[in-house]
């Protein structure tokens, strides 16, 4: 087997004949005489012409290519159940390896089905009602299922990416998420992917429950084992030798609930700042290099800056984008972004954030490992106290580093609207100073980002979880709670889908020991 690289202009898609004679090129063999050859990667360079650049996999004569078989899903209907709580991208993925490895997944979902959800979130949007239980970042699918569906994951340690994208390929996703460098699903296509593996759990034997907050956790004996009892706001209980909880970053009721049993928690660094939203037109021309073409993929951009010696840096950007508000409860303001599969808004959106440790907030120690939730949690409220709505406190940027009132604000994406304000006063001090300094060096890394033509808008403040749930990296289970398996971004071991449902696999297969 050898792989090499070709590249084409960005327009032509290779033929197999194409692929053929440069593998029998690469091989040194007659195009004919090529066993197999496959593109494993493709990306795009706009450096200089604007080309897309595959990595190609092609087997000599008596070779094969080795392919990736997914596990099959078994009947689960009587085994051993495995509770899992929250049905985001951890708990989901955590399920269909639970079904792999022949165990029943039960899963507690606070929110409420793709379908209905829709209904709560546009009334999220038109008309600034907030359910707490049902938003963008509760209900079935968790905060990745109205996102942008980016799919990257820094980290090849956390496990095989393979079995996460070939089950979103089976559900429904463009198989291009395959190989292209920089997958990406949309909010469009998403839901009915969520829906597909919700089917999928059910024909097999697993139970999904939706509109069952959990509340407690109650660790008993069933006599030979020890066993966890979840009891949820409905009144209902489920019984479990094993209990995945997998509740997300916005889940504070969760660490709440820990904090009141005496189980251990962490504080945990995270991000926070604006999101900075541009027009797409403008972002294209300065990544395209003055070479963008209508039906080019909207460009994308990642910056980062050193800060003294804290990251500033991009997050989750969002090209042909839209904002929307990410808030979990009322009298906040939290900001995020996302996209449709085609990303083409006129807007690219992304959250502009710099680490946050607990040593930047002495304010906030008495809150012991709350610190940085409570830090969070009084930035989201800050913006909330300025508009008094869902309405974001927003400038134009350069005014924003200059700490100048903007003089009318440009169109934003934002449904529920932007409010001219001194957001350099509303952020916290030492994030304000952070900012400023990177948006002026990112102009000379993207010439022409630097503009009043981009607006910046608080908050994003929800990056990944400012707490931590620790667990004992033989078991996976929280230390002295056996049997009890915190995972995915909640429990601060993974940030963005992928990485969630790569911890959601592997607790899952943990789970299974029991
Ligand atoms: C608007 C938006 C856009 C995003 N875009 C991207 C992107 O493009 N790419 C990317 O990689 N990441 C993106 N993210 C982040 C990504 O969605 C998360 O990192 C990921 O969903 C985390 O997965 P999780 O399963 O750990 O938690 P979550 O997805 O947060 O899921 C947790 C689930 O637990 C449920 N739950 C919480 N508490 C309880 C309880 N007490 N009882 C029962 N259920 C409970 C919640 O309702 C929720 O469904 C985006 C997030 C948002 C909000």
């Amino acid at each position: 087997m050898k792989e090499f690289d070709i590249a084409y202009p960005i327009r032509h898609t290779p033929s197999e004949a194409e692929l053929r004679q440069a593998a029998g090129r690469a091989l040194g063999v007659r195009p004919e005489r090529v066993a197999a050859v496959r593109i494993v990667r493709r990306s795009l360079d706009a450096r200089g012409e604007i080309l897309y650049r595959y990595r190609i996999q092609a087997a000599a004569p008596g070779e094969t290519l080795e392919d990736y078989i997914l596990p099959p899903y078994k009947d689960v209907r009587g085994a051993e159940p495995v509770i899992v709580i929250g049905g985001g991208p951890a708990g989901m993925f955590a399920s269909l390896r639970l079904l792999m490895e022949g165990r029943r997944p039960v899963i507690l979902e606070r929110g409420k089905d793709v379908h209905a959800r829709k209904a709560d979130i546009a009334a999220l949007n038109q008309q600034q009602r907030v359910n707490p239980e049902s938003n963008y970042c509760f209900g079935e699918g968790g905060a990745g299922t109205f996102s942008d569906g980016k799919l990257f994951t820094r980290s090849s340690k956390r496990g095989d990416l393979r079995e996460v994208l070939r089950q979103l390929v089976a559900f429904g996703a463009s198989e291009s998420i395959l190989t292209d460098a920089h997958p990406h699903i949309g909010s469009d296509a998403l839901p009915r992917i969520v829906e597909r593996i919700r089917q999928c759990i059910v024909e097999h034997g697993g139970e999904y429950h939706f509109g069952e907050k959990v509340k407690g956790l109650r660790p008993f004996s069933d006599g030979l084992h020890r066993a966890w009892r979840v009891s949820c706001e409905s009144g209902a209980s489920y019984k479990a030798r094993a209990v995945i909880l997998a509740t997300g970053h916005s889940s504070r009721d969760i660490y709440r609930y820990f904090a009141s049993q005496g189980w251990p928690l962490g504080c945990k660094g995270f991000a926070l700042g604006v999101r900075a939203e541009h027009p797409q037109s403008l972002i294209n021309q300065i990544q395209y290099h003055g070479k963008f073409q209508p039906g080019m993929p909207a460009a994308e951009y990642a910056l980062v800056e050193q800060v003294e010696g804290r990251g500033v840096f991009s997050f989750c950007m969002c090209p042909g984008g839209i904002l929307v508000p990410s808030v979990t409860a009322p009298g906040e303001v939290v900001l995020n972004g996302m996209s449709n599969s085609m990303r083409n808004s006129p807007w690219a959106n992304a959250g502009i954030v710099c680490s946050v440790e607990p040593g930047d907030v002495p304010d906030y120690d008495r809150y012991g490992v709350f610190a940085l939730l409570e830090f969070q949690h009084s930035v989201e409220q800050a913006m909330y106290a300025f508009t008094a709505s869902l309405r974001a406190p927003a400038q134009r940027l350069v005014d924003f580093c200059r700490k100048k009132d903007s003089q009318g604000l440009p169109r934003s994406s934002y449904q529920p609207g932007a409010v001219n304000a001194p957001l350099y006063e509303l952020l916290p001090g030492f994030v304000y100073e952070r900012l400023r300094v990177a948006f002026a060096a990112f102009d000379r890394k993207m010439k022409g980002y630097y503009t009043n033509d981009a607006l910046v808008l608080g908050v994003e403040s929800r990056t990944s979880s400012p707490v931590r749930i620790p667990r004992d990296p033989q078991t996976m289970c929280v230390p002295g709670l056996e049997g009890l398996y915190p995972c995915g971004e909640g429990a601060g071991y993974a940030g963005g889908i992928t990485s969630s449902a790569l911890d959601g696999i592997l607790v899952a297969a943990a789970a299974t020991t029991r």
